[in-house]
């Protein structure tokens, strides 16, 4: 069972809106995540070490966000909160904890729009929920005239391969259940699309597999996605660089040496990569006529 901890903040105001997720706030109703994808930023990143061992519920969250809200919705300071940044609202804790759904209950009384990035099936449960945030909330000063919509619903995925998957994001659901919950939440006319984060270099960052995916999911009918390569952090066993490269050895072996070259001087891959994998996932969007930002519609 994971740890129950009391926190100081769980409204965490971001330094600049990310024009990607239109962060304004952010809220981590857990510390850490249960789903242990290996390539996760958090893992020997400034964030700290990110094992399912630490999994821990912020227990006094909801009597602290109604505090941030109502000091930031009495000074007009409404903006997107997303949530979440750095776990997932919806991991398996959340059917027995409900804690997601109950700051989205106080999130709804004071009005502000959300941004939900998950790979679970669980958000369906809360469908109801996100309607009504969706009629109610009062969006951003400088967003005001946009008209975009008042929720989004994210779902992440590095593959779209149940295999694959397994390998990568052994605790999370499968990609195709992914794909299920994100017809689900289209079906429901909700402003849905795809975080394509990270695409694997050589894996699933190829022209085939980009295609294939680029297909499926238009013809799902996803409102946007957003492609982006990867960043591996740290030395230490629970870090995402020495895992992602035992995985590769382990798994892929004809690829080891391309992903040693790869993460030789860093975290970063170099620019010569990533001006590729850019110029490409342009491309492909542009094929599909897919948006890969939320403001376009
Ligand atoms: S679901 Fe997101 S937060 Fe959780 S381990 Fe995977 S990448 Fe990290």
């Amino acid at each position: 069972m994971p740890n129950e901890i009391l926190v100081k903040t769980v409204l965490n105001k971001t330094k600049r809106r990310d024009p990607w997720f239109l962060d304004d706030y952010t809220i981590n109703p857990y510390s850490a995540c249960s789903f242990n994808c290996l390539y996760c930023y958090i893992r020997g990143s400034k964030y700290g070490e990110h094992m399912e061992e630490r999994l821990a519920v912020k227990i006094n969250a909801l009597e602290i966000l109604e505090k941030q809200l109502a000091a930031r919705a009495k000074k007009n300071q409404y903006g997107y909160i997303v949530l979440s940044s750095a776990t997932d609202p919806y991991l398996h804790v959340e059917s027995k904890y409900g804690l997601t759904r109950k700051l989205l209950e106080t999130i709804h009384r004071y009005k502000f729009p959300v941004h939900i990035i998950t790979k679970s099936e669980l958000v369906t449960r809360d469908f109801d929920l996100l309607e009504k945030i969706r009629k109610d909330a009062i969006l951003p000063a400088d967003l005001e005239t946009t008209g975009i919509d008042k929720v989004f619903i994210t779902f992440s995925f590095s593959t779209l391969d149940d295999q694959v998957g397994k390998i990568f994001e052994p605790g999370a659901p499968a990609p195709t259940k992914r794909l299920g919950t994100l017809k689900q939440a289209l079906n429901n006319t909700f402003h849905s699309g795809v975080s394509l984060m990270p695409l694997l270099p050589y894996i699933t960052d190829t022209e085939e597999q980009l295609l294939n995916m680029f297909r499926t999911l238009q013809q799902l009918g996803v409102r946007y996605i957003f492609p982006a390569s990867i960043t591996l952090f740290g030395v230490g066993p629970h870090d995402s660089k020495p895992l992602m490269l035992t995985a590769i050895k382990k798994h892929y072996p004809h690829l080891e040496e391309k992903y040693k070259k790869l993460f030789a001087y860093g975290t970063q891959t170099p620019s010569w990569y990533r001006n590729a994998f850019n110029a490409k996932v342009r491309r492909i969007s542009e094929q599909y006529g897919i948006k890969n930002s939320l403001l376009e519609g």
